[in-house]
């Protein structure tokens, strides 16, 4: 089996699927690697240090032509979907619950894609393979230090000769992964911070890592399956943005995280709560996306400051300006699971398998994960469900 490790061609995309330490795992398994030229230059990784490591380092149109498997990072873009050819296979974070079209062409054109978030994380055995909870780890300790470069004062308690400076009070709303990280990042800063999440049973965890726990009146339980959060009805979503906006207003810097799978991010933070904060308050949306984010008016990739005085910065693949971190993770995590679903050297799929059947996305010219399928079945006013709204 030939492994192709391509250069990412995103935009800011600064990651690489494999990095040179994880090669001879792949090796002993009976795989061979090759590397498109200057695949891991920007996480600092350079041909050189692959070749060492033992794999080929090959032009783009060499690794298209003659890899078994292709390794990604991200989605891939049309260019590269173009050059894939059937019986080829394709790993990475391809996102199909919010691109199921994909899944759809990557199928039809015979290829077996396998993305890494939709691993069943909570099976003790898909621990090592999770690339959800590496990056979203990386994405919550970046979105700290952008929001300490983007406020004009200090996040510790400062007592200098000039003065004292009291201490940044900054909120985490939502506190999966990246919150969790987020929140642990800022007490080491020295912040004074509080979480929110819907889900009860992050209070503990909040709680673990230093902050205080922001209980709502309104609160209900929005546990989902697979310990993610459900989507709130409308009238929850409006009691609880109500409720928030009082303790946003007393926060310098506020860092939202949340997500629902599938779905759009939903809204915390609305345009009133904006209008109380003091200028020089900062927001960090990792929700922001072209759907919306968790900030009224926020972009991704965007930096906004309101007349109000309040940055608005909506972050965009922050993973990414961490790349050699999140790379070695990635790395680890891609390659648990390609080595978990390879025998005698070669790529075997088995939809029978728990963690198989939540990453094979499609295989033999079908759409097979079923969450995905769903989405491209046609919903009673005729259309695909391709946005994940329901509408
Ligand atoms: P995520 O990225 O899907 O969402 C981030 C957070 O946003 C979640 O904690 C969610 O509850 C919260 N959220 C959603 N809607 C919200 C709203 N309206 N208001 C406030 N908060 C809201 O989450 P994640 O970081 O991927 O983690 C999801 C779950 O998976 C968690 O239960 C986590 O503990 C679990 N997990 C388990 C394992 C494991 O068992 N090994 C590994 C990783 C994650």
């Amino acid at each position: 089996m030939k492994v192709g490790v391509i250069k990412e061609d995103a935009p800011g995309e600064r990651r690489v699927a494999l990095v040179p330490e994880t090669v001879p795992k792949l090796h002993k398994a009976g795989a061979e690697v090759l590397v498109e030229t200057g695949a891991g230059e920007a996480a600092w990784f350079p041909d050189s240090a692959y070749a060492e490591a033992g794999a080929a380092i090959v032009s783009g149109p060499e690794l298209y032509d003659q890899a078994d498997v292709i390794l990604t990072v991200t989605r891939p873009g049309p260019a590269t979907v173009s050059r894939l050819r059937a019986g080829q296979a394709l790993f990475g974070l391809l996102a199909p619950l919010t691109n199921p079209e994909l899944a759809r062409s990557l199928a039809d054109q015979g290829v077996t894609a396998v993305s890494l978030d939709g691993l069943p994380r909570r099976l003790s055995r898909a621990q090592p393979m999770d690339a959800l909870s590496s990056q979203a780890n990386v994405a919550g300790y970046k979105a700290v230090l952008v929001a300490a470069e983007t406020y004009g004062r200090f996040f510790p308690l400062l007592i200098t000769a000039a003065g004292t400076a009291r201490p940044a009070r900054l909120l985490v709303l939502g506190a999966g992964v990246a919150g969790l990280q987020a929140i642990g990042t800022a007490r080491r800063l020295g912040a004074v911070v509080s979480g929110y999440d819907v889900r009860p049973a992050t209070r503990t965890e909040v709680e673990s890592v230093g902050a205080t726990f922001i209980e709502l009146d309104s609160a209900v339980s929005a546990e989902g399956e697979g310990g993610y959060a459900r989507q709130l009805t409308d009238e929850e979503r409006r009691a609880q943005q109500d409720e928030l906006s009082g303790h946003i207003a007393r926060h310098d810097i506020v860092i939202t995280t949340a997500q629902v799978p599938g779905r759009r991010p939903p809204l915390l933070v609305t345009e009133d709560a904006l209008k109380a904060m003091g200028p020089g308050s900062v927001l960090i949306d990792m929700g922001a996306s072209a759907l919306g984010g968790n900030v009224a008016g926020s972009e991704p990739g965007q930096t906004i400051v309101t007349d109000e005085g309040v940055t608005i910065v909506g972050a965009d693949n922050l993973p990414a300006t961490v790349p050699t971190a999140a790379s070695n993770a990635y790395s680890r995590n891609i390659s648990a699971l390609l080595l978990a679903m390879t025998r005698d050297g070669a790529l075997t799929v088995d939809l029978d398998d728990e963690i198989q059947a939540g990453v094979v996305i499609t295989h033999d010219g079908k759409v097979v994960q079923q969450a995905t399928a769903a989405l491209l079945q046609p919903t009673s006013d005729g259309d695909a469900d391709v946005d994940g709204t329901g509408n």
